[in-house]
C-alpha cells in the first residue's frame, strides 16, 4: 500500500495538484485497502481522481463503466494529456481498433480501459486474461430505475462482483438520495461497501436570484463584466432559447440556441463548439449539459424557474467545476410558477411536483440564506450563513409591513378570494382596465387604495405574504389567492407584518453591479487564455484539455518563469508541464516585459531595472541592501546580476557563492544524467542548495570553461 508521500507525489506528478480535495485520500486509501466503495460527490467534487489515482500506482488494469460515449473519449484524452495510458473500447470503433487495444492490455500497456455498459460483453475473454486491480463505475445512479438517468445495461453490472470477487468495486455518483443510494450497493453486489458522502456545498458558486422582469436587459448588463466567459441559460422552451440566442447575437455574443428540436448533427456540433471556447454561450433547454465535462463554464443563469431544487442544482453544479468564483442568476416569475403549475398538475406525481415546486419558490423568494436552503434540502445543514449568495450579500432591510399587507388582505377579503395576484394588484391600484371594471370593483373600498406602490413592488410584497403563510395560492382554482388563519390574525388582531424593504434592496445590488464593472481589464489571464484556444485548435482538442481555467489563474499569480517554477502551478504535472511549459512561460515573459516596457514608456526617467540595479551595486551596496532599497525579491536582484554579468558587465560572481559550493556543483555537473536544467541539482542537494546559488555556480564554471 503506498504511503502518503507516494500518494502525494502521484497527485502532483500526474495531475499537477498539491493536495487532496476533502475525501478524496480517504477514498483512495480504502480502495488501496481492497474495500468496496460508494462515493457520492457533488459535480465537480473531484470523483476521478478517486480511481484514477489508485489506477496509475496499482499494478494491474482498471476497468472504468462510463454511460456516455462522450464523456469517456473526454477522460481518455484528459489521463493520455496527463501522460496516463488510457484506451476505451466502445460500439464506434472498428474491430481493428479494438484488438489493437486488446493487446496493448495483453502487454500491460493501458493502466485505464473505459467502456459503456452495453459493450462490456467485448471484454468477456480478454478480461480473464489480463490481471485485473479495480473496478471503477462512474455514473453509478444509472443503474437505478428510482433515478431520472435509468440505463437498462447499468443492471447487468452485479455480476462483475460475482465474476472478480477479489477486485475492489468502487461506485460514483452524485446523486445523493438513500433510495438510489441503498439500490446501487444492491445491485452491484457490494452491500459492504465503505460509503462516502461529501458536502453538497459548493462555496464557489455564488448564489442570485432577481425578479423576472426586463430579463434579456439584465442579463445583456450581467454579461458586460464578462465579455469572454462561458456561460449556459436554461429556459423553459425552445422558442425563448432561440429568441434569447437570437438577441444576444445581435450584441455580438458567439450564442446558440439547443434544443430537442434541433437535429443531431447540428447539436453535436455546437456541443462541442462550447467544450472547445469557440461558442460562448448555450441557450438550452435542461437537455443541455448532461455529460459536459466542461471545467470552465464561468456563470448559469436560469431564464426561467426551474421546476425543482434537484434540477435547478444539477444545473448550476455545471458552473465552477473547476473551483473558481463562478455565478448562478436565477430570474424569478410569477408567471412561470403559474405555468410549472399547469405542468405539474398535468403530471402522474401532482402532489410530489407541486410540493417540490413550492420548496423551489421558497428558495427564490427568500430573506435569509439561500445556500442554508439549497444545503437543507439535501439534509445538510451549515453552521453559518455562506457570505455567497444576494441575500447574504445585501441582507434586506427590514420594514414594518403592516399596512401595506392590511391593505392587500382587506382587499383580497372583499373581492371574495375570487381573483388571482395580478387582478388583485390591479384592484389595489384602482386599475381601469375591463378585468376589473367589468366585475364592478371599482366601487370596493380598497378599490385605489394603494397606487403609491409600483406594479411589480406588488408581487414581490404578494410573493412575500404568501411565503410568510399569510395568504395562499388555490392552484386547483385558477391560482385565486385566498386568506388562511394568519391572515386573520393581522385583519382583526393587529399581528404585525415584517417585510423587506424592496427600494433599498434594489439601490445596494445596483451600486454593487457598478463597482463590479469598474474592476474589468484585460490582463495576463486573458492572454494566457488566448493562448490556450491557439493551441486547442492546432491540436484539435477542447481548451480545458490543456489546462483548466483553474491552472491559468494560478499561472497569473505565480508567474512562473522557468521549468520547475512552472510545475509550482496547480494542474501542471510533468507531462503538461513537458509538453505546453516553453510555450505559457514564454506568453508569461513576453507579458511581463510588455508591461514593463509600458511601465517604462509611462516614466522614462527611471531608466531600466537591470540599470538601477548596476547603479546601486557599483554604488557597494550588498545584494540584500539593493533588495530592500527597491523592494524587490533577492533572487529578483540576482537575476538581474547575472543578466547584467551576461551582458559584460564586470561583476564577479564568484563573491556570491562558496568554493565549497562552487566545488559541489562542479562534481554533481559531471554526474547528473540532465545537468542542464536546475532542478536535478536542487534535487541532488536535497535542496540544501537554493536555485540562486546553483544558477551563480553554474555561472561560475562557465565562465572558467
Ligand atoms: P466530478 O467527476 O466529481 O464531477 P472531476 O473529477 O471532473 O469531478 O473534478 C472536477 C475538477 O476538479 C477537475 O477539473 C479536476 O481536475 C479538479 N480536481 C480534482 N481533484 C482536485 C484536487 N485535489 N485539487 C485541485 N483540483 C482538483
Ligand atoms: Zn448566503
Amino acid at each position: 500500500m503506498p504511503n502518503q508521500e507516494q500518494l502525494r507525489y502521484t497527485l502532483k506528478e500526474y495531475f499537477g495538484y498539491d493536495s487532496f480535495r476533502p475525501l478524496q485520500q480517504e477514498i483512495i486509501d480504502s480502495v488501496f485497502n481492497g474495500d468496496d466503495n460508494l462515493v457520492i460527490m457533488p459535480t465537480g467534487g473531484g470523483k476521478s481522481i478517486c480511481f484514477q489515482l489508485p489506477a496509475i500506482l496499482l499494478p494491474g488494469v482498471t476497468l472504468v463503466i462510463s454511460p456516455l460515449i462522450a464523456l469517456m473519449k473526454d477522460q481518455v484524452d484528459g489521463l493520455l494529456a496527463n501522460g496516463i495510458s488510457a484506451a476505451f473500447v466502445n460500439s464506434s470503433q472498428v474491430e481493428q481498433e479494438q484488438q489493437e487495444i486488446y493487446q496493448q492490455l495483453l502487454n500491460k500497456k493501458i493502466k485505464l480501459l473505459y467502456v459503456a455498459p452495453e459493450s462490456l460483453s467485448f471484454l468477456d475473454t480478454i478480461l480473464t486474461q489480463v490481471e485485473l486491480s479495480l473496478i471503477a463505475i462512474d455514473e453509478a445512479h444509472c443503474i437505478s430505475s428510482w433515478g431520472h438517468d435509468f440505463r437498462p445495461a447499468y443492471t447487468q453490472l452485479g455480476y462483475l462482483k460475482k465474476k472478480f470477487q477479489n477486485i475492489p468495486v468502487i461506485a460514483l455518483t452524485a446523486t445523493a438520495d438513500k433510495a438510489t443510494r441503498q439500490d446501487i450497493c444492491n445491485q452491484l453486489n457490494i452491500s459492504d461497501a465503505k460509503q462516502y458522502l461529501a458536502s453538497f456545498d459548493r462555496k464557489n458558486l455564488s448564489l442570485e436570484v432577481r425578479p423576472g422582469n426586463k430579463r434579456i436587459e439584465q442579463i445583456i448588463n450581467f454579461l458586460k463584466d464578462k465579455p469572454n466567459d462561458c456561460g449556459i441559460i436554461y429556459c423553459l422552451s425552445r422558442k425563448t432559447t432561440e429568441m434569447l440566442a437570437d438577441k444576444l447575437q445581435q450584441q455580438g455574443y458567439n450564442a446558440e440556441a439547443y434544443h430537442a428540436g434541433i437535429d443531431h448533427q447540428k447539436r453535436s456540433k455546437i456541443q462541442e463548439g462550447f467544450i472547445n471556447d469557440t461558442v460562448q454561450i448555450v441557450c438550452a433547454t435542461i437537455a443541455f449539459g448532461m455529460g459536459i465535462d466542461k471545467s470552465n463554464v464561468r456563470w448559469v443563469i436560469h431564464y426561467n424557474l426551474p421546476k425543482n431544487i434537484e434540477g435547478y442544482y444539477q444545473e448550476i453544479g455545471r458552473a465552477g467545476r473547476d473551483g473558481l468564483p463562478s455565478h448562478t442568476l436565477l430570474f424569478h416569475s410569477y408567471a412561470d410558477v403559474v405555468q410549472l403549475q399547469k405542468f405539474a398538475n398535468m403530471s402522474g406525481n401532482q402532489e410530489v411536483q407541486l410540493a417540490k415546486l413550492d420548496r423551489m419558490k421558497q428558495y427564490a423568494d427568500s430573506l435569509s440564506c439561500r445556500r442554508r436552503i439549497l444545503l437543507s434540502y439535501f439534509g445538510e445543514l451549515i453552521e453559518e450563513d455562506c457570505g455567497n449568495c444576494d441575500v447574504c450579500k445585501n441582507p434586506p432591510s427590514i420594514i414594518d409591513g403592516t399596512i401595506i399587507a392590511q391593505k392587500a388582505l382587506s382587499c383580497i377579503a372583499r373581492i371574495k378570494e375570487e381573483e388571482p395576484i395580478g387582478t388583485v394588484i390591479d384592484v389595489l391600484r384602482g386599475a381601469q382596465n375591463a378585468m376589473v371594471l367589468d366585475k364592478g370593483y371599482q366601487q370596493l373600498k380598497t378599490y385605489g387604495i394603494a397606487n403609491d406602490i409600483a406594479w411589480r413592488d406588488w408581487q414581490q410584497y404578494i410573493v412575500q405574504l404568501i411565503n410568510q403563510g399569510y395568504l395562499e395560492i388555490a392552484f386547483h382554482q385558477n391560482n385565486k389567492l385566498k386568506l388562511t388563519e394568519l391572515s386573520k390574525k393581522v385583519l382583526f388582531q393587529g399581528e404585525k407584518v415584517r417585510l423587506a424593504n424592496l427600494a433599498e434592496f434594489e439601490k445596494i445590488k445596483e451600486v454593487a453591479q457598478e463597482q463590479i464593472n469598474k474592476a474589468k481589464k484585460l490582463d495576463l489571464f486573458e492572454t494566457l487564455r488566448r493562448l490556450r484556444l491557439e493551441l486547442a485548435k492546432e491540436a484539435d482538442i477542447p481548451a480545458y484539455q490543456i489546462f483548466s481555467d483553474a491552472s491559468l489563474r494560478d499561472m497569473e499569480k505565480l508567474r512562473p518563469m522557468t521549468d520547475e517554477e512552472f510545475m509550482q502551478v496547480s494542474g501542471v504535472g510533468r507531462q503538461k508541464m513537458k509538453n505546453y511549459g516553453h510555450q505559457f512561460i514564454k506568453a508569461i515573459l513576453d507579458f511581463s516585459s510588455e508591461k514593463t516596457k509600458a511601465k517604462r514608456k509611462a516614466n522614462k526617467n527611471k531608466g531600466d531595472s537591470h540599470k538601477e540595479t548596476l547603479k546601486l551595486y557599483k554604488e557597494g551596496l550588498s545584494v540584500e541592501e539593493i533588495a530592500v532599497q527597491r523592494k524587490l525579491a533577492q533572487s529578483t536582484i540576482f537575476s538581474h546580476i547575472m543578466k547584467l554579468h551576461q551582458s559584460g558587465e564586470n561583476i564577479d560572481l564568484k563573491q556570491f557563492v562558496s568554493k565549497e559550493d562552487i566545488e559541489s556543483i562542479r562534481k554533481a555537473k559531471e554526474e547528473l544524467d540532465n545537468p542542464d536544467a536546475l532542478k536535478p541539482y536542487f534535487e541532488h542537494f536535497q535542496e540544501a542548495l537554493d536555485y540562486n546559488t546553483i544558477r551563480l555556480a553554474l555561472a561560475v564554471l562557465e565562465d572558467d570553461a
